[in-house]
């Protein structure tokens, strides 16, 4: 058995080396609960005031422990332990200049997380509340979110501290100049890709793409999210949305259940919520809620297409808030600091950020009959969330599996980079919903119970581990 499944202190394990490290049967308990407790409880030892990362680890722990305490040779190569510690973990400061010629400060990271499959690959967050903890969460579940893609691509995650609302576009630029000045050294197409995330859309890719040209002297597909214009991928835009609504609709049909005529309350009002809005709307779907970190808006008679090009105008190009919505339509009422979760509803999609649906809006949600909830944000459900609608049988979808369709086109804008060529919007469209049906097939696949919906979030924490794993082993002991 593993040393972190033992008892002893960390000191002590450090200090012992494998063979001492593995202890008698009788001195450990078969239950993966308590196994699962120690191995946290050194984890949490290791990384401290670190709660996002834990709450990742744990989620991941509670589905896959007894299935990892089967696998002997994981156990003895102690992959879990491995998988848990990043590569490494860049940081440096960003130093820029305001409007008013006053110097700001600002702290970046990247967190090359896992790069067994494929170079690192992984969006870069531009928000306050970025931590080394939030990027490690984000890191570590995008290890396995990508292993789920099948393409070659590593688990990677970065950001800063830095809040690009309220300020101009000249500052904007000037911050990603800088960021990028000391990333560049650190990516490359065959090293690291990152792509966007919360705060960091078209325009600041542009930003972060041209200071990277510039100090490598070479066009390459080192960042995607690019506009089409400089080598973007058709459909990246819409990506995550479209894959998170095809993903629904999968978990729908393995219960005879399809998404027209469904009424669908969504958070967020950025990238993810938009493009999930509009696929659902183009299936027949009736969309009630959008939001902000401002609060809510709910529209009985539905967000129709129209609406919705309203909507994204307001928020990508007058950078606008959401409340705005319900003075432009006064079918609509706008709940200042509140989640939407108790607007009743068949579907539920949480696009806005993590935590943002805990055990009490999980259960307020059960109670109005909610039929399915996808994640298209990245762990936007607290685990008492989780565990409500699983025992609930609710069709829950983990965001590492429904909202991989960004991820996945960024892979496939990579590999038109690489080849000099573009596909169609057409091509891409159907790529991407092939792959969300490869991922469905195999959280099916490891999550399967019986008498019950598939278990989600079981499915697809093995079958990413896995992929991980094997090619880990593969490669020796690193
Ligand atoms: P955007 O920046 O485009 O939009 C984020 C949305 O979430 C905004 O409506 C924002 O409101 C809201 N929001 C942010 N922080 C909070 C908060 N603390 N409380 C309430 N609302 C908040 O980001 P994306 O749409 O790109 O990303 C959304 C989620 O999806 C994130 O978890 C991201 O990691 C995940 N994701 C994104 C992918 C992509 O391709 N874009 C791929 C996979 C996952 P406000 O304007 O008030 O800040």
């Amino acid at each position: 058995m593993p040393p972190w499944l033992c008892n002893t202190t960390l000191a002590s394990v450090d200090a012992a080396s494998t063979e001492s490290d593995f202890i008698a049967e009788d001195a450990m308990t078969a239950e993966p609960t308590a196994d699962i407790e120690r191995f946290m409880q050194r984890l949490k030892e290791r990384n401290p005031h670190e709660p996002e990362f834990h709450q990742a680890v744990q989620e991941l722990s509670e589905t896959i422990m007894g299935w990892y305490l089967d696998h002997d040779r994981y156990v003895n190569a102690r992959i879990l332990e491995r998988l848990t510690e990043p590569d490494r973990i860049i940081t440096f400061r960003v130093c820029w200049e305001d409007d008013s010629g006053e110097v700001r400060i600002n702290r970046g990271w990247r967190v090359q997380f896992n790069g067994a499959i494929g170079p690192y690959k992984g969006g870069l967050r531009f928000h306050p509340t970025v931590t080394q903890s939030v990027l490690k969460f984000l890191g570590f579940e995008q290890i396995f979110k990508n292993a789920l893609t099948g393409l070659p691509m590593g688990g990677g995650k970065g950001g800063a501290n830095f809040d690009p609302k309220g300020k101009s576009d000249r500052e904007v630029m000037r911050f990603c100049q800088s960021f990028m000045t000391e990333l560049g050294r650190h990516i490359g197409e065959n090293t690291d890709v990152p792509a966007g995330d919360i705060g960091v859309g078209a325009r600041e890719i542009g930003y972060l793409f041209g200071q990277y040209r510039r100090l490598s002297n070479a066009w390459t597909g080192a960042m995607t999210g690019k506009a089409f214009e400089y080598g973007g991928s058709l459909i990246r835009t819409e990506a995550t949305g479209y894959g998170t609504v095809y993903f629904t609709r999968e978990m729908l049909a393995t219960q005879g259940d399809g998404l027209d005529g469904k009424t669908a309350v969504i958070s967020g009002s950025g990238n993810v919520a938009q493009y999930c809005a509009e696929k659902l709307i183009e299936l027949g779907s009736k969309v009630l809620t959008l939001s902000d970190s401002g609060g809510f808006v709910h529209d009985p008679d539905g967000i129709d297409l129209e609406k919705l090009e309203w909507v994204k105008a307001l928020k990508n190009e007058r950078r606008g808030r959401i409340s705005a919505y319900a003075e432009q339509y006064p079918s609509a009422t706008y709940h200042a600091g509140q989640r939407p979760w108790g607007v009743t509803c068949d579907l539920a999609f949480p696009c806005a950020t993590q935590n943002e649906l805990d055990g009490d809006d999980a259960k307020t949600l059960i109670d109005n009959g909610v039929l399915a909830v996808a994640e298209g944000a990245n762990m936007p459900t607290t685990f008492a969330g989780v565990q409500a609608f699983v025992d609930a049988g609710v069709l829950f979808g983990p965001a590492k599996a429904v909202n991989a369709g960004g991820v996945a086109t960024s892979g496939l804008e990579q590999a038109q980079n690489a080849m000099r060529i573009r596909w169609t919007r057409e091509e891409v469209d159907a790529r991407l919903l092939s792959i969300m049906q490869d991922i469905h097939a195999k959280c099916v696949s490891f999550g399967a119970e019986r008498g019950r919906p598939t278990n989600y979030v079981k499915g697809a924490n093995i079958a990413g581990f896995q992929r991980v794993a094997e090619a880990m082993l593969a490669q020796g002991i690193s």
